[in-house]
């Protein structure tokens, strides 16, 4: 889809920082096939990213100043060309390639109603976030970067040569090399990794460690668990800024602060984590590593 909008920023948003409500101002509002595509200067909700749509979207409400509630059924990633007010959603928005334009992120909220709700184009609104779905994927998505981490320092005995680019606690960063793709659910998050011809010659031995996936599922849950008897902060930072900003996890583990690039949501603390579980299965060319994680 492509619109011709007046908009001249991308989304400020505030989900980063862990809110869920906020105000902000409606900016564009047009019908589609979902719905009505809604925008607004600022918000608390996160949208699913088109160019790595791990965590799926925040559901909500949308409170205007007359009353009237709407629900928010889904929220997208778009593409504002600031200069030109151009507005692309969907396939128009995949189209585009990174770094090509000057292209700015926007929150689309998919909002199902039957009035006009171009009307409230201008007007201020309250966004409020629905806050159990929020936690039940805030949750598998912080335990996945516990999971990349413990899955870099169980695979160190398989590196052969050295391997430059480390991880934030000095490990190869295994995880980065072979990811493939990640989806989060309520409660698990999926990782699939490739175990490629160039990771072989980069020095990764990878019968090895397809043989031992067992013992290395062992030490992972065993480093997890031990991460998790901790109260450790998660911060995500900046805690909130344009929604194309970069972000960095950020958690204290062995007395090494992690970082790993991140544009989700997540728990405060570690405690906030009941029981993970790890489970490692070989799939066609590498393999999958699922991560059950609970609410304490
Ligand atoms: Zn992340």
């Amino acid at each position: 889809m492509k619109f011709d909008t007046s908009m001249k920023a991308g989304t400020f948003v505030t989900f980063p920082g862990g809110a869920l409500a906020g105000q902000g101002r409606i900016e564009f509002a047009a019908p589609c096939a979902n719905g009505w595509l809604v925008i607004a200067d600022r918000t608390p909700v996160h949208p699913v990213s088109f160019r790595w749509p791990d965590q799926p979207a925040d559901l909500g409400q949308i409170a205007f100043a007359d009353g009237v509630v709407v629900e928010i059924a889904d929220a997208w990633t778009g593409l504002i060309d600031a200069g030109a007010g151009v507005l692309l959603i969907g396939e128009e928005a995949k189209a585009v390639r990174k770094g090509e334009g000057a292209w700015q992120g926007v929150v689309v909220h998919i909002v199902q109603s039957d009035r006009d709700l171009g009307a409230y184009i201008g007007e201020e609104a309250r966004f409020t976030v629905e806050p159990r779905r929020r936690k039940a994927l805030s949750v598998p998505h912080t335990a996945a970067h516990l999971a990349a981490l413990a899955l870099n320092a169980a695979s160190v005995p398989f590196w052969t040569k050295d391997f430059a680019d480390l991880d934030s606690l000095g490990r190869p960063n295994l995880d980065k090399a072979a990811i493939e793709n990640s989806s989060i659910e309520p409660a698990v998050s999926t990782d699939v990794y490739r175990l490629g011809k160039s990771l072989k010659k980069k020095g990764f031995d990878r019968d090895g460690f397809l043989n031992n996936l067992e013992t290395v599922g062992v030490e992972i849950n065993g480093m997890i668990c031990r991460w998790l008897e901790t109260n450790t902060l998660v911060s995500l930072t900046p805690s909130e800024g344009l929604l194309d900003g970069i972000r960095q996890w950020r958690c204290n583990l062995d007395g090494t602060e992690a970082i790993i690039p991140c544009g989700g949501t997540h728990v405060e603390r570690l405690s906030e984590i009941g029981d993970v579980k790890i489970t490692l299965a070989p799939s066609e060319d590498g393999f999958v590593m699922t991560t059950h994680a609970r609410e304490a």
